[in-house]
């Protein structure tokens, strides 16, 4: 456990994390939050490139699982049904609560998992705090959408700085 606010490992996309960059690190579990990570918040399912890359995991033995902050009702269950994997909502990210029930679930080693996320200030404090690595992943848009988004577009502010530090960490291609 650690209280680090500098990712393990960051992507432009989720879906540039390849099975291959995960399994050659023995990571055979990656826990997901979805809000701007997976999709964007007004999106209500997966794109059909998100169910494919989920597939191509599944296939080569990742196990995928989301653990997400969000509140709205029937959010998260809907993505996981569509990607026919596992749940955890109002996870209460960055407390590692809910990473330690998605261990239990999967049934999984923390050195086997890995958090992919968007925000430093919850999912990768919670990774750093559950001992698990951190994948930062930038935000798919960092416009706030409503008036009540404003506070998320100036925690991302505050996130810059870390951001910069995960550059040279920064994977640019699949593998
Ligand atoms: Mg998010």
């Amino acid at each position: 456990m650690s209280f680090s606010l500098v990712a393990d490992h960051a992507f432009r996309r989720l879906i540039d994390v390849s099975p291959e960059f995960l399994l050659s690190r023995n990571i055979d579990l990656l826990l997901l939050d979805l809000d701007n990570t997976l999709a964007p918040y007004d999106e209500p399912l997966p794109s059909e490139e998100t169910v494919a890359w989920a597939s191509e995991m599944r296939a080569a033995g990742v196990t995928l699982f989301f653990v997400s902050n969000s509140h709205r009702p029937g959010r998260v269950e809907a993505f996981a049904e569509k990607l026919d994997i596992g749940w955890i909502t109002d996870a209460g990210k960055p407390s590692p609560k809910a990473v330690h029930r998605a261990l239990e679930i999967c049934a999984r080693p923390r050195e086997r998992t890995a958090l992919a996320g968007d925000q430093i200030f919850t999912d990768i404090l919670c990774a750093g705090l559950s001992g698990i690595t951190g994948i930062l992943i930038t935000p798919i848009t960092f416009r706030p959408l409503k008036l009540s988004n404003i506070l998320r577009a100036l925690r991302y502010v505050g996130e810059t700085p870390f951001r910069l530090l995960c550059r040279n960490k920064t994977w640019r291609s699949r593998k």
